[in-house]
């Protein structure tokens, strides 16, 4: 079950894409000035939609978080392989 929401600022590109499209579970953020996502801390209790809304971050930023704060998307491998290849 997804407990939470959660936005990897350092890979988040601040396209907009979540928070225009689900603004109650997401919202703009600055860190250091820079444009990124931030979660609200709002949930929804729909494991489905939560699963689109992160496939739907182009860089796999939205973490969808169980009740024992694993992140349970994107996989360790597929965050794995997003941060090796932004290191090129
Ligand atoms: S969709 Fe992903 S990359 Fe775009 S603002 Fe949201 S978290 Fe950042």
């Amino acid at each position: 079950m997804i407990k939470k929401l959660d936005v990897d600022q350092p890979s988040c590109i601040g396209c907009g894409t979540c928070w225009v499209s689900n603004p109650t579970l997401f919202r703009e953020d600055r860190p250091n000035g820079e444009l990124k996502a931030a979660a609200t801390g709002q949930i929804i209790d729909d494991a489905a939609r939560l699963r689109l809304i992160a496939e739907g971050c182009p860089t796999l930023s939205i973490y969808l978080i169980d009740e024992a704060e694993q992140i349970i998307y994107p996989t360790a491998e597929q965050r794995a392989a997003r941060d090796q290849a932004a290191e090129w």
